[in-house]
């Protein structure tokens, strides 16, 4: 083995992150064994708290703090608990909470249904969803999957599925850039998106 094994192992780790090939994950080793020791302890102690200090909320599947059973937007009460808006993943909560556009509560399916995939109804949170609906509060649920096939394809089941539980089904107006991720939609698409969002047919 050409390279101490310290260095080899921090380069296979980094090297299974997304978007990251070998190449990359040397050059990030090197650097950080040649940048001041605190770097180093400060990325390993955020690493080690990364999953120890995070929860997912209970109600609707976000992230939060551990030690926490809601996360803050479920346990505010200003909140309108009749409007339910059901997104993909947590980063597109803050999306859409960065446009305040938003006063209601929200779901993460936590992913997108893709047969392709194999990504079935029960690898979401979608069994979640129908349960908290059962509970009668919500009138609403606006469908912000994002504007990709796999987001539309979602949509599409979960109007089939919660239209018959007698609540409101609206889908995010059109606008959004096609096939793009929701948490990069600008601020001002997002709210328009919002604003003009249509009943499902
Ligand atoms: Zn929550």
């Amino acid at each position: 083995m050409l390279l101490p094994e310290p260095i080899q192992d921090l380069i296979n780790a980094l090297s299974r992150l997304p978007g990251i090939g070998p190449k990359t994950a040397s050059r990030l080793t090197f650097f950080l064994l040649r940048a001041p020791e605190d770097l180093s302890r400060d990325l390993a102690e955020a690493l080690s708290n990364l999953k120890s200090g995070t929860n997912y909320c209970q109600s609707c599947f976000n992230i939060t703090t551990s030690g926490r059973v809601e996360c803050e937007i479920c346990s505010d009460a200003t909140r309108n608990r009749g409007q339910v808006c059901v997104v993909e993943e947590p980063l597109d909560v803050l999306a859409l909470e960065r446009t305040g556009g938003f006063t209601g509560r929200y779901h993460v399916l936590h992913g997108a249904l893709s047969p392709i995939e194999g990504i079935g109804p029960e690898d979401l949170k979608i069994r979640e969803l129908i349960a908290r609906l059962r509970s009668g509060e919500i009138q609403e649920v606006i469908l912000a999957t994002n504007p990709s096939r796999e987001g539309d394809y979602t949509a599409a089941y979960l109007r089939q599925q919660l239209e018959p539980l007698g609540v409101r089904v609206t889908r995010l107006a059109h606008g959004l850039p096609v096939g793009g991720d929701l948490e990069y939609a600008d601020q001002i698409t997002l709210l328009r998106a919002l604003a003009g969002r249509q009943e499902m047919s």
